[in-house]
């Protein structure tokens, strides 16, 4: 199966019908970036921040965070790499930090929500980033956007960290691109208005699902509801896409819902543009994509959006496998 998979390396992501798509990497650490790359990821879709804060007993600085997202951009050489901004909080903690404990982690100060109010510490990873985008494609993604004052207050300090770095004589790229992640049930219903101030979205279905359902994954007794295939969800993803694609930005998913050869169809048919995948799914998608015709997945997308439950979605879609 290996093998087989080897024959889609160093191959454009296409469907059957000839439609192209881009197909991107996730990674956490800045090494992961030479995992894109080898995996032949045409880009990195979502680099996790998060990690250089982990493990670790004090803020990264300015410099060393300059440096990871630096190396990542000259190691995916001149291609795509899409860095989400602190996601803090939720089942992402930080000890030294200080976050105070909260009844609903992932209803608290988190994410946008927390880097807004600590705008040094914002503004330092911000700074960073637009110096790395003197090295490649550099964008910036903004996590858990619920209103667009957030990506409005977000866009406003990437002005004037560029301010700054313009008067100290710092190269950037002027027009360096900077989106959101659409992840929670908020962001779906004012996709319409996001997608007219964000130069790009990515689906983070995994919250998106959580946040959708009212479910937390981990809880056993709940767990059953956590789905992608959940009817609600996949509105959801669609009116996103749909937003996106009507008002001309490009529209990716980097949640595990990318991978997930039941959904590629569906994806294709709504109009996704990019997908984002960890590194070992990177070929087995572009294997599934390149098996299904625009025809073909609008059919399955047809039934699919007619279906009233996750299972008769599941069921169905099983049988196309
Ligand atoms: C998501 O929520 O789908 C996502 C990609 O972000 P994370 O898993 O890091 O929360
Ligand atoms: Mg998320």
């Amino acid at each position: 199966e290996r093998k087989e998979l080897e024959n889609f390396r160093g191959k454009a992501t296409k469907a059957l019908s000839g439609e192209e798509y881009e197909l991107f990497c996730n990674i956490g650490k800045p090494e992961d970036a030479i995992k894109a790359v080898d995996a032949d990821g045409e880009g990195v879709g979502l680099f996790r921040t998060e990690f250089l804060f982990m493990d670790r007993t004090a803020l990264p600085t300015e410099d060393e965070q300059f440096d990871a997202y630096k190396k990542a951009a000259l190691t995916l050489k001149g291609k795509p790499v899409i860095i989400r901004t602190l996601d803090i909080g939720g089942d992402k903690e930080i000890p030294y930090l200080g976050l105070k404990k909260e009844e609903n982690p992932f209803l608290g100060f988190r994410a946008i929500r927390y880097c807004l109010k600590h705008k040094d510490l914002f503004k330092t990873q911000l700074r960073a980033i637009v110096k790395a985008s003197a090295f490649g494609d550099v964008r910036i993604m903004f996590p858990l956007i619920t209103a667009v004052e957030e990506l409005r207050e977000g866009k406003a300090l990437v002005e004037e960290v560029k301010a700054e770095l313009r008067e100290q004589g710092v190269e950037f790229n002027e027009n360096i691109p900077v989106g959101i992640m659409t992840e929670t049930s908020a962001a779906v219903m004012i996709a319409d208005i996001l997608a007219k101030e964000s130069d790009f979205f990515s689906i983070g279905t995994n919250d998106l699902t959580g946040y959708t359902m009212a479910c937390d994954r981990g809880n056993d007794d709940v767990a059953y509801l956590y789905s992608p295939l959940q009817p609600s969800v996949l509105r959801g993803i669609k009116y996103i896409i749909d937003c996106a694609n009507k008002n001309n930005i490009s529209v990716g998913m980097c949640g595990e819902a990318a991978a997930n050869p039941m959904m590629v169809p569906l994806l294709m048919s709504f109009g996704l543009t990019e997908f984002s995948v960890s590194a070992p799914s990177v070929l087995k998608v572009r294997k599934t994509i390149s098996a299904w015709s625009k025809a073909e997945a609008d059919k399955v997308a047809e039934k699919v959006l007619a279906m009233t439950t996750e299972k008769e979605i599941s069921d169905y879609l099983k049988t196309l496998l």
